[in-house]
């Protein structure tokens, strides 16, 4: 579990969202058995999806963020229902790069920078909100920054973190989002981007402060008021009952094939590896009903 933060300048115009998606990014780097720079990338995104889903407002909200940049890790994509709580996968999970530094990860290499950022919340409504922006430099805060920029008009500052030991276990993971509203005083810019930059990388600050003190930092001199704090985690909703969908929309000549082959088949959750048998039986009863 994560802890989630969410804080409050004592004049209503800076609000922060900070998490700790320590034990996410592990328990996505054990199901999609990540490279480091894998890991970094799908933690940087999940951290992002977390927070920026927690703001939905409908229980059963959702929101899917996806990356495509064109680089060798391939499309991140991560969901998150409206707690923060989150699931993801990429497309090429085994891929490394040389660091752009020792010890820095090349997670803009790795993400590419020749695409797009797109975010589309299913708010129970006919139609999902889909927005999208390019990508500026596929490190992906900057990126969300921008999307929130462009298509929200939001102004924020984005800070995602995602620290793997040599041996490819996950050290700290987390991030924050501060976003200005409406009417706030460009003087609190100033002191703000004084804050951030004083305060270091995440991976920093989260070992140091813990999630709630990475808030407080931030919001240093606004006087901050903590909100709301929740749990959050690496969360699948996969059932058997959604696989079938998955099958069926497959359609009846390819489903058809496959049962008369006889040897039933195998399906795999894409963001958690579970696996679902379905007997020749089970698939003669799906045909039926189709
Ligand atoms: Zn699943």
């Amino acid at each position: 579990m994560g802890e989630m933060i969410r804080a409050m300048s004592r004049d209503g115009f800076i609000r922060i969202c900070s998490v700790d998606t320590t034990d996410i990014v592990r328990r996505a780097a054990e199901i999609h058995k990540t490279s480091a720079l894998a890991s970094a990338a799908l933690g940087r995104a999940l951290t992002a999806a977390s927070i920026l889903g927690s703001g939905l407002k409908g229980e059963n909200d959702s929101l899917t963020m996806q990356i495509r940049g064109g680089g060798p890790l391939g499309t991140i994509t991560a969901v998150s229902d409206s707690a923060g709580n989150v699931r993801g996968y990429l497309q090429n999970p085994f891929v490394e790069l040389p660091e752009k530094r020792p010890g820095k990860l090349n997670v803009g290499a790795g993400v590419g920078v020749d695409g797009s950022l797109t975010v589309i919340k299913d708010l129970g409504l006919k139609e999902p909100y889909v927005g999208s922006c390019p990508l500026v430099s596929g490190e992906i805060a900057e990126d969300v920054t921008q999307y929130l920029a462009t298509s929200e008009q939001i102004p924020s500052a984005v800070a995602l973190g995602v620290l793997v030991d040599k041996d490819l276990s996950i050290t700290t993971a987390g991030g924050y989002i501060v976003e200005l509203l409406p009417g706030a005083d460009d003087s609190l810019i100033d002191r703000l981007e004084e804050n951030i930059n004083s305060a270091g990388p995440v991976t920093e600050l989260l070992p140091a402060y813990g999630v709630e003190g990475m808030a407080k930092k931030i919001l240093d001199g606004f006087d901050p008021e903590i909100v709301g704090k929740t749990k959050v985690e690496y969360h699948c909703f996969c059932s058997k009952k959604r696989v079938e969908k998955a099958l069926i929309s497959m359609g009846r000549k390819d489903l058809q094939e496959i049962a008369d082959e006889g040897k039933g088949v195998e399906m795999t959750c894409q963001f958690c590896d579970a696996v679902y048998h379905f007997t020749p039986e089970e698939l003669k009863k799906l045909l039926k009903a189709l």
